[in-house]
C-alpha cells in the first residue's frame, strides 16, 4: 500500500518569519496519521522550519543540491549538510532547475545517486512542455528523463526514491492536467518501472502529480490509482490552501 505524500514546494518565496508561521501552521493542523506531509523551503530558512515543525510527523526537504559532498562548489549546497541540518528530503531536477538552470537528466541522475547515499529521499521530477505534448512526444520525453534521471539504479535504489510526474504546461499556469491525462502518464511510469526493475518496486514507488493542484482539484487526481500524492507550489504557500490539499473535501 503507497502512502500519500503531499509536498510543498515554496520555491524562491517567503521571508523567515513567514516560513516558521507556515511550517508552525502546517504542523499543527496536517492529518499526518493519513498521508505524509513535507515541506520544502528555501534552503536558507531550512534549519527555522526544521525548528518549527519539532516535535511532529511533517518532513523537511531541500529543493535542489549538488552531487558532491564537499569542496569548491560557490553557492552549492551537498547532500550531508540538508541531511545535517535535519532534511530527510530533496526534490531534484524540477523543470525550473532543468530549464532555467540548464539541468541535465546526467545531473539530475549524479544528485539522485547522491541524495540516496546521504539518506536522502531523493523526488525526482519529470515531465513534457506544452510544445512536446502537442507535438505526440510524451511518452518519449517521459521515457527519457525517467531513464537518464535513474540510470545505474539498483532496483532496491529505486525502491527508495518518489517521482513526481510535472508537465512543465501546468505549473504556474493554473492549467491542471485532466484527472485522465494525470493517469495515463502515471500509469506509463508504473510500467516503465515494472519492466526497467520489477512488478514489486513498481506496486511501491510513490508516483507524485505536480502542477497547479488546488484544494478544489486534489481530490480528484488524488481519486486515480497511479497518483500517490501531489508536489504543489503556489497552493503550499498558504496553510489554508495547503492544509485542503492534505485533507480534501
Ligand atoms: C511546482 O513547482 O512543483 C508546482 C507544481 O507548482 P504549482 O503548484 O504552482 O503549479
Amino acid at each position: 500500500m503507497r502512502r500519500t505524500l503531499i509536498a510543498g514546494n515554496w520555491k524562491m518565496n517567503l521571508n523567515l518569519q513567514q516560513s516558521e508561521a507556515l511550517a508552525k501552521a502546517v504542523a499543527e493542523s496536517a492529518d499526518t496519521d493519513s498521508v505524509d506531509v513535507a515541506l520544502c523551503p528555501p534552503s536558507v530558512y531550512l534549519a527555522a522550519v526544521v525548528n518549527a515543525v519539532a516535535g511532529s510527523k511533517v518532513a523537511v526537504g531541500g529543493q535542489n543540491m549538488y552531487h558532491a559532498a564537499e569542496g569548491a562548489y560557490t553557492g552549492e549546497l551537498s547532500p550531508g549538510m540538508l541531511k545535517d541540518v535535519g532534511c530527510s528530503m530533496v526534490i531534484l531536477g524540477h523543470s525550473e532547475r532543468r530549464q532555467l538552470f540548464g539541468e541535465s537528466n546526467q545531473d539530475v541522475c549524479l544528485k539522485t545517486h547522491a541524495a540516496l547515499a546521504a539518506g536522502l529521499t531523493p523526488i525526482v521530477c519529470v515531465g513534457e512542455t506544452l510544445q512536446q505534448r502537442e507535438g505526440g512526444e510524451t511518452s518519449a520525453v517521459i521515457r527519457e528523463q525517467f531513464e537518464g534521471s535513474l540510470k545505474g539504479l539498483t532496483a532496491e535504489q529505486v525502491g527508495g526514491i518518489v517521482i513526481a510526474y510535472e508537465p512543465v504546461w501546468a505549473i504556474g499556469t493554473g492549467k491542471v492536467a485532466t484527472p485522465d491525462q494525470a493517469e495515463a502518464v502515471h500509469a506509463d511510469l508504473r510500467k516503465l518501472l515494472e519492466t526497467s526493475y520489477n512488478a514489486e518496486i513498481a506496486a511501491s514507488v510513490r508516483i507524485q502529480y505536480g502542477g497547479s493542484v488546488k484544494p478544489d482539484n486534489a481530490a480528484e487526481l488524488l481519486a486515480q490509482p497511479n497518483i500517490d500524492g501531489a508536489l504543489v507550489g503556489g497552493a503550499s504557500l498558504k496553510a489554508d490552501s495547503f492544509l485542503g490539499i492534505i485533507s480534501p473535501r
